[in-house]
């Protein structure tokens, strides 16, 4: 037990890790963080938390944090600290150079889904009323940029449908490409207690999750598939679905374009999408896809969750699409215990996404070849838009090697960890003559950078995030900014450096600013948020209290769209000399590529990445339990040690990615979802042998 005796203030403010968005209070001594107290009027975790959320504060102090920024011209020279205002004048002239010397697009940024709502609309902001581009693009690109496109063709909007709270009211629980109790573990726990009341469970996996089998929890169905076969089960449970008479017609009749439900029911009726012959390809045995599909069409209220197990494969978007032609075909959207919902990732993934951090869209997803809207932001701006969508992330660093891309500012991204194919991204950055990184720490991408703005944490800032239910929770300032700025402080200091006449004094001005010209955003005000707690969007004059379940009466586009969903296999294939399949995920006391947990001395935390193997390939490898092993992909090669479990499949092996040292990217391919270009780093054929170790 350690003392921590009394906090001398306190505010209740949001988690920075996970897409549940819990609330907690922030307890403090003086400047230092003393506890985080989960705070039971928070509405997306009601009092609960996980370690994380709870103990892993440590790296707002950790003396890792870079608090000066830093130049230097060339990146084989050494740092060399420089004040705020030189960092800023540096900045403004050189991407006005650049842009002088290479043209007008030849700069872009990077949002971050670990800042807040307010700093990714004025970095994209930056980008393109100060840049005059469209090249701004989120590290939603490699996660769910495919429920973006996914859903927004299906239902007209980019967002789960539900509240958390709707999962009390579900009879099944569909889970396909999701480890909840892991990677979201607050709503996992939601999940379990309703699992634990009566409601039955189908995992579709090619990993044995906890929740397949665990203390009162046992799913009905798991179906193992093979990595990346997702589109080939999904469409044989809609085959069941519609040969076996188990559609909804009325509610198809009523909310859906029928002649597109009729199209899309006889693709699917035809046999060669039968639970046979799809077994014969995906390992799911035909009986569980048959039970699985009258299970979920016809046991009650029946509700999806999905994660990137869906999304990062390149048939994602298609994922997406399946999992939608199912909600809809079965009249499971648009009331409690149903819908589609999308678990995702990062804090604030979503309102990175909300906050027009596509090169496409501005904020409110709306195209940026829509006139009125950029009528409207122009006219409040007091700029001319670019009217032509801007380069994503991988078409950036394309660019870059090709010569004709040169700088780039990332605000709280290390997208040489994240990103695929390290090689080409290290190509990418090292041939750019400005690369800006704006973070906590020296990541890995910093290694390529010429300035480094330090940043500020969740700790330090007043903002909002938005969750994975669309809810919008209030982050606010408990400690001085140790860097001295809050991240929307640089990016608007930035702005003013090149020229940009911004004059925000708190970040409750932007929400304004946000809420005037985002239609879903109308009703929001720190005002609103002060006096509700939090808040669902859409949120406007039709939905005063916000929303949280979306398209109770009609979709968002107005008719459903059925969308044939045709498999098509990844062009990453298993062959003799790398005969496994290669799929990644998360643990809980880690996040993501472990900027944050890893500094942290609250608690012993996960030492390192495991590559799990069924006993079966290991004993053909002469592997035993805990012996290093290299791993190897047609990208590159990297050692970790084995944990042999019958988890996973024969043929199938499995790791997490939060140690530098591991390089999974090192190991995944540059293939990626057709539509969005998410990376397919859930799918990679591999070969495994003994090491001696790194
Ligand atoms: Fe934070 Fe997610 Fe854990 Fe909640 S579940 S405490 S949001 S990491």
């Amino acid at each position: 037990v350690i003392a921590i005796g009394q906090p001398e203030h306190s505010a209740v403010t949001t988690c920075a890790y996970c897409g549940v968005g819990c609330s907690f209070k922030a307890e403090m001594r003086g400047e230092e963080l003393v506890r985080m107290v989960p705070w039971k009027d928070g509405k997306a975790n009601r009092g609960h938390s996980c370690v994380k959320g709870r103990f892993a504060y440590g790296y707002a102090s950790h003396k890792d944090r870079i608090l000066n920024p830093m130049i230097r011209e060339n990146i084989s020279d050494p740092w060399r600290e420089v004040s705020w205002d030189e960092a800023f004048a540096y900045v403004a002239s050189e991407f006005k150079r650049l842009q002088y010397q290479y043209g007008r697009d030849s700069i872009g940024g990077i949002t971050s889904s670990r800042c807040t709502n307010e700093e990714t609309f004025l970095v994209q902001k930056l980008i393109r009323a100060g840049f005059g581009n469209n090249n701004v693009d989120t590290c939603a690109r490699v996660c769910h940029s495919p429920t973006g496109y996914g859903l927004g063709q299906a239902f007209g909007t980019s967002a789960g449908t539900q509240d958390f709270d709707s999962v009390e009211h579900s009879d099944v629980v569909l889970v396909i490409g999701a480890n909840p109790t892991d990677g979201h573990p607050v709503f996992g726990s939601r999940l379990k207690k309703r699992l634990r009341k009566g409601a039955k469970l189908i995992v579709i996996d090619p990993r044995r999750i906890d929740l397949v089998k665990t203390p009162h929890v046992e799913a009905s169905f798991h179906l193992p598939l093979k990595p990346g076969a997702n589109v080939a089960v999904l469409t044989a449970i809609a085959h069941v679905i519609v040969t076996e008479g188990l559609a909804n017609e009325a509610f198809i009749r009523e909310r859906c374009d029928w002649s597109e439900f009729e199209d899309w029911a006889s693709f699917v009726a035809d046999p060669q999408h039968s639970p046979e012959d799809t077994e014969k390809f995906t390992g799911v045995p035909a009986a569980d896809l048959r039970g699985a599909a009258r299970l979920y069409a016809t046991g009650g209220n029946g509700a999806i969750y999905y994660g990137l197990g869906v999304t990062e494969h390149s048939q994602g978007s298609t994922t997406v699409m399946a999992i939608a032609n199912l909600a809809m075909v079965t009249g499971n959207i648009g009331r409690p215990g149903v819908g589609v919902n999308p678990l995702r990732g990062q804090n604030n993934v979503q309102g990175s996404c909300d906050m027009g951090s596509f090169p496409h869209e501005l904020p409110g997803y709306r195209h940026i070849s829509d006139d009125a809207t950029r009528d409207m932001f122009e006219k409040l701006w007091g700029v001319t838009l670019n009217n032509e969508p801007g380069l994503r992330i991988p078409n950036m660093l394309d660019a870059a090697v090709e010569g004709t891309f040169k700088g780039l500012y990332i605000q709280g991204e290390d997208i040489l960890q994240s990103d695929p194919d390290t090689k080409h991204v290290s190509a990418g950055l090292a041939a750019m003559e400005c690369v800006v990184v704006h973070d906590l720490f020296l990541n890995e991408t910093a290694n390529y950078a010429h300035v480094f703005l330090p940043g500020s944490t969740f700790l330090e800032k007043d903002g909002t995030f938005t969750n994975a239910e669309r809810r919008i929770n209030r982050v606010r300032k408990v400690m001085t900014p140790k860097n001295g700025y809050a991240d929307w402080e640089v990016t608007q200091k930035m702005a003013q450096a090149m020229g940009l006449a911004w004059n925000y004094t708190h970040p409750s001005q932007i929400m304004d600013e946000i809420a005037a010209t985002t239609p879903s955003f109308s009703g929001v005000s720190y005002d609103y948020l002060e006096q509700n707690g939090s808040v669902q969007w859409p949120c406007n004059e039709a939905h005063p209290n916000g929303s949280p379940i979306m398209h109770t009466d009609g979709f968002v586009r107005g008719k459903g769209k059925f969308i044939r969903t045709e498999y098509v296999a990844t062009d990453e294939r298993t062959g003799p000399r790398f005969p496994l399949l290669l799929t990644t995920g998360r643990i809980l006391s880690q996040y993501n590529v472990g900027a944050q947990t890893r500094r942290t001395e609250n608690t012993v935390w996960h030492a390192e990445d495991l590559l799990e193997m069924h006993p079966h390939d290991a004993e053909q490898r002469g592997i035993k339990q805990g012996d290093w092993i290299k791993l190897a992909s047609r990208s590159g090669d990297t050692t970790l040690r084995v944990l042999i479990t019958d988890r996973v499949a024969p043929g199938v092996v499995y790791t997490t990615f939060h140690h530098p040292d591991t390089q999974a990217n090192v190991i995944t391919t540059d293939f990626s979802d057709w539509a969005t270009n998410c990376p397919e780093y859930k799918v990679t054929a591999v070969q495994v042998s003994p090491s001696n170790g790194p």
